[in-house]
């Protein structure tokens, strides 16, 4: 990279588990990074404080009831302050923007995303539900506006890493690791009965509380499924998921000669952050150090679609395509939600994904208004269902 001329980015979700941490990406190398927009849901001290720390020349907080306390709070910056999410996606296109880091959480993320490659803004993608909803759409935008979508996620990133300096047609099939989640080995009946605090403890991420709960249900895994399709045109059967409990390789390309090269690391979002935001050159880092003296064993398993069907659900959206992961995913939105305000149970989350893919109105070939539609049309069947 070149230190005379700073990468400029704008962070959306910054208040959150991948925000903060590519807040600290930028304190590790304040001479290469510039941060000029920081967006979050509702949180306004936190954003308040990052204002303070990073001096961006715009805010927004999506809630617009916390508009007059952000103002407030920050009246003596010469910082522009925004609120709700039309703000966000006229801020992302800002002439001095370089990339935009997709951080918020779910649904949200889809218009800032496709506002952004729209104006030509490389992305680095962390919000996955968007390429889960509008894959098609949001790789044709990025590939008619030539703009990068780099990726954040650990397992996309460490494939991205493999695929460096490898042509698209030696590829023979993509190997995403899982850990498995904190009930890799429930059984049907174990899994009837288990709390939310369990399913919060990730035994190897500190993530936000959404795709902490994805993670245990492998809807995550079978999100990553869809975003690995999108990100690297590989189709659905040529994308496996193996089970790996210690989350040491983050994710393996398989080559056409039977070579494997996978990616190995500690599990720290901020060396997938860094690279995207770095990409295409590698940057020091003070971060931890993978000590393979201590690493008593990798191990591998398969992953259990009976026990975890959101991973079937998953692949069968993506083999139908159109409308459908769009589909999953608003219904996963909707039960996550609940289970998370302790109305449903963790099974009922499966099931009830399951009657939207039956319920909703099949779309083969949608439109950014289709994905809205059909998001609304299964948030509110899905929540009538609750
Ligand atoms: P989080 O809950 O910790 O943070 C979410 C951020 O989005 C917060 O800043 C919040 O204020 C903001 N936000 C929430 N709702 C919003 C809305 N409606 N409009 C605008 N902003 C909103 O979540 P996270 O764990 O940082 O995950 C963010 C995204 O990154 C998700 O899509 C997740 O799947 C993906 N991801 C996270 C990790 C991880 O380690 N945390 C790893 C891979 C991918
Ligand atoms: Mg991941």
């Amino acid at each position: 990279m070149n230190p005379d001329k700073k990468r400029t980015i704008a962070i959306l979700g910054s208040t959150g588990s991948i925000g903060t941490q590519t807040l600290q990406v930028v304190d590790e190398h304040p001479e290469l990074f510039e941060v000029y927009a920081l967006t979050a849901g509702s949180r306004v001290e936190e954003l308040a404080a990052q204002a303070r720390k990073y001096k961006p020349d715009a805010v927004v907080i999506a809630d617009e009831s916390k508009y007059a306390q952000l103002k407030e709070a920050l009246a003596d910056l010469p910082v522009k302050v925004y609120a709700g999410n039309d703000a966000i996606c006229q801020v992302v296109q800002s002439s001095p923007i370089d990339i935009v880091v997709t951080a918020m959480v779910g649904f949200a993320g889809l218009r800032p995303t496709v506002a952004a490659i729209k104006a030509g803004k490389a992305i680095a993608l962390a919000n996955k539900e968007t390429l889960v909803v509008a894959g098609e759409l949001i790789t044709r935008l990025a590939a008619e506006n030539k703009v990068p979508i780099l990726p954040v996620d650990s397992e996309h990133s460490a494939i991205f890493q493999c695929l460096a300096g490898e042509p698209f047609d030696s590829i023979e099939k993509l190997i995403l690791t899982a850990s498995g989640g904190p009930f890799r080995s429930y059984t049907p009946e174990q899994l009837l009965t288990v709390t939310k605090a369990q399913a919060l403890k990730h035994p190897n991420w500190s993530m936000g509380a959404k795709i902490t709960i994805d993670s245990a249900t492998m809807m995550n895994k079978g999100f990553e499924v869809i975003e690995a399709k999108w990100l690297f045109g590989i189709e659905a059967k040529d994308i496996e998921v193996v089970v790996h409990p210690q989350s040491v390789i983050h994710s393996m390309v398989q080559f056409k000669d039977g070579a494997v090269k996978a990616q190995l690391g500690t599990p720290d979002m901020r060396l997938p952050i860094m690279y995207a935001l770095s990409y295409p050159q590698r940057l020091a880092s003070s971060f931890g150090r993978l000590d393979f003296t201590k690493l008593n064993e990798l191990t591998f398993e398969q992953p259990n679609m009976e026990i975890f069907p959101n991973l079937r659900h998953a692949y069968d959206a993506l083999n139908m395509g159109g409308n459908m992961p769009c589909v999953v995913n608003a219904a996963n939105e909707v039960c996550v939600a609940a289970f998370l305000a302790d109305r449903i149970k963790f099974t009922d989350m499966p099931r009830i994904i399951e009657r939207a893919m039956q319920s909703a109105d099949f779309c083969q070939k949608p439109t950014l208004d289709d994905y809205i539609a059909t998001d609304a049309e299964v948030r509110k069947m899905a929540n009538n269902w609750i």
